[in-house]
């Protein structure tokens, strides 16, 4: 509890107290009036304070406008008919209140429930000065540097494993226990936490731009854009509020001069102004107000935990309308890991040819080159390569000791005027032309993601109507892919803009209630990330571009996680549809009893508090997604 929750406990504890023993003290007329206003304030004055505010700068028709009118008005009745009963005013206040308190507590509870889960930023990073490790700010860190992470501690900044192995957990990102082994080598992402042996890691970014303090950009920022039904709810409160007033003003002066007026009986002034008084507090609307952000807050909260990050709730209504899904193949549906085949029509040696390959393509983050390098297995002495130029979608050209070198596709070898032999055998082909002269090829081959084909039969059973492969790479490697995973259309030997175009005609025949989704992790796929209706990026191995243009990213690259992302937006956005119906249909109710007197103020703050307790409850219910 903050320390503001905690005084706003004890305001409505005294002021309770005080209400019920004045309950058994018999004064009457003006010292009761007065002893009344005692618990009235205590339990009040900020509220009538926040109306007499909002009446100075011309935004008076808020909640606090309505209780303080309400509960002012029924002080006022009951001095003016003399029946004394002011307790009716201040129990409304009280139950507000209760009720205002209720929501606050909850609403920083999930929040805390949330960053809790999320509690991966860390704290400290060990560097070694002297033989002694010695904790610095991770965020004096300059990339390059080495750190140690000794067992139980977290990785603080992205970097590459100089010496030491060890499990890592990376539940906290992805959702997943499966612990994953780190060896020298091998790159590790910030926020994991190393379980057994000590690594010592060079750091290949610096803490803002590390994957832990992207992440909490992220989650941080989600909220701050709006979904649909979010915007309809404020705009909703503008005209839902003066329409209340006004109609209970009319509830409070019509029928009473109708009745002096028209049928010449008594007016009956105070029974209507105490309807009209009920109706203005049955109005408030703060169950809506209040669950629907936190709906959204929580369902973005739930997926964070299974390691689906979703940058705000727009996303989430538009995701939750998937009905196409368009995928990327390298890195997307495929490892992006290749290991290569075969080298085909090379006079060189198999070694020089693939040291020619792994230099040009060294500064590249493209799966294919990442891969080139591995095979090559040596350091990469970068000084020896100049003038690099990645084409996307088509490879690199380079100047490797100053003769020109490129690699790749067909369309490469075509845009350079290099005659090319094909290859006859499945998987990808990287053309190699060196000083200007074919020099043979390396065919590659990629396995799929193990979880693949279950992802596209998920989304299936999802209610996903089509899923769609676009792909740079050739029509051969394409088929076999979509025809292994079972996925309905393919295009291959695109081009980024290529893939753009595809995307936009899907869209064409998409209707408003079926939003097309692209998945995608390399640089290439950016433009269509952001074309897409819902842009998907792989975010551990994506390249930094992707995730950026992406409105969700799945921290550990599984495409199974996509149809969960579907059903945890779905069932975020149920909750949210339950919300309004339930709090707008108790209200109505409301509403109708309280003008034919049959509700009064008690009934009506009661409805209310509880109406908006229930709304909560529900909406913390888009937490918990573990078994969607
Ligand atoms: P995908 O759409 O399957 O992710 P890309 O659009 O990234 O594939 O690349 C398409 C094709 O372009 C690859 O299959 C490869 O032939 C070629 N290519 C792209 N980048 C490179 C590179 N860095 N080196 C060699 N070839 C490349
Ligand atoms: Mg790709």
């Amino acid at each position: 509890m903050t320390r503001k929750q905690k005084k706003m406990l004890i305001r409505i504890l005294v002021a309770a107290a005080l209400l019920i023993a004045l309950h058994f003290i018999p004064v009457a007329g003006i010292p009761r009036f007065v002893l009344y206003l005692v618990p009235y304030f205590v339990i009040g004055y900020d509220i009538l304070l926040k109306a007499g505010r909002g009446i100075r700068n011309r935004q008076i028709f808020d909640e606090s406008f309505l209780m303080a009118i309400a509960t002012i008005g029924a002080i006022a009745l009951a001095l003016y008919d003399r029946s004394g009963d002011y307790t009716e005013a201040v129990a409304v206040m009280l139950f507000y209140q209760v009720g205002e308190w209720f929501q606050s507590y909850a609403v920083d509870r999930s929040r805390r429930n949330i960053t809790d889960l999320m509690d991966i930023r860390p704290d400290y990073a060990n560097l070694e000065i002297g033989g002694k490790l010695q904790k610095a700010d991770p965020d004096d860190i300059a990339v390059g540097s080495v750190i140690v992470v000794q067992p139980g501690e977290k990785v603080p900044i992205d970097g590459i494993v100089l010496e030491g192995s060890s499990t890592l957990n990376t539940s906290a990102l992805t959702g997943e226990s499966l612990p994953r082994d780190a060896e020298t080598g091998d790159e590790v992402i910030s926020g994991c936490i190393n379980m057994t042996g000590v690594l010592r890691i060079r750091t290949t970014k610096e803490f803002d731009e590390s994957t832990v303090s992207k992440i909490l950009d992220l989650v941080e920022n989600a909220s701050s854009r709006k979904s649909k039904s979010e915007n309809f709810i404020s705009k909703f409160a503008r005209i839902y509020t003066p329409a209340v007033c006004i109609a209970a003003l009319a509830l409070a002066v019509l029928p009473p001069l109708v009745r002096l007026l028209a049928m010449g009986i008594s007016p009956e002034w105070g029974m209507w102004i105490y309807r009209a008084l009920t109706f203005l507090v049955i109005s408030c609307p703060c169950a809506l107000v209040i669950s629907i952000p936190l709906s959204f807050f929580a369902g973005i909260g739930g997926a964070s935990r299974e390691g689906i990050l979703v940058k705000g709730s727009n996303y989430l209504e538009t995701l939750s309308k998937t009905g196409v899904v368009v995928f990327d193949k390298t890195g997307t549906l495929t490892q992006g890991v290749f290991e290569v085949n075969g080298i085909h029509h090379s006079e060189m040696e198999d070694h020089k040819i693939l040291e020619y390959a792994a230099l040009a393509e060294s500064s590249s983050s493209h799966p294919i080159s990442r891969s080139l390098q591995r095979a090559y297995g040596k350091e990469i002495d970068r000084s020896r390569v100049t003038d690099i130029r990645e084409i996307s979608g088509n490879g690199v050209t380079a100047k490797v000791d100053g003769i020109p070198v490129a690699a790749g596709n067909d369309k490469l070898m075509e845009r350079l005027n290099i005659p090319y032999i094909s290859c006859h055998q499945a998987g990808t082909v990287i053309h190699m032309a060196i000083d200007g002269a074919y020099a043979g090829h390396i065919l590659i081959s990629d396995r799929v993601k193990p979880h693949a084909e279950e992802a596209i039969s998920a989304l299936k059973a999802a209610g996903v109507r089509k899923t769609v492969m676009l792909t740079g790479d050739r029509r051969a490697a394409a088929e076999q892919v979509a025809e292994q995973l079972g996925i309905d259309e393919v295009y291959s030997e695109l081009l980024p803009a290529g893939k753009v175009e595809k995307v936009e005609e899907l869209m064409e025949a998409g209707t408003e209630k079926s939003k097309l989704a692209f998945v995608g992790d390399g640089i290439n796929d950016a433009p269509v990330l952001r074309r897409a209706d819902i842009g998907i990026a792989m975010g551990a191995m994506g390249s930094d571009a992707a995730i950026e243009a992406a409105d969700v990213v799945l921290m550990d690259d599984d495409p199974l996680k996509i149809s969960k992302a579907v059903r945890i937006s779905r069932k975020c956005l149920g909750i949210v549809y339950q919300n309004i119906v339930f709090a707008i249909g108790v209200k109505m109710i409301c509403l109708v009893l309280g003008a034919l007197g049959i509700a009064n103020m008690w009934l009506a703050i009661f409805a209310d508090v509880g109406v908006m307790i229930i709304a909560v409850l529900n909406a913390i219910r888009a937490l918990f997604v573990r078994k969607l």
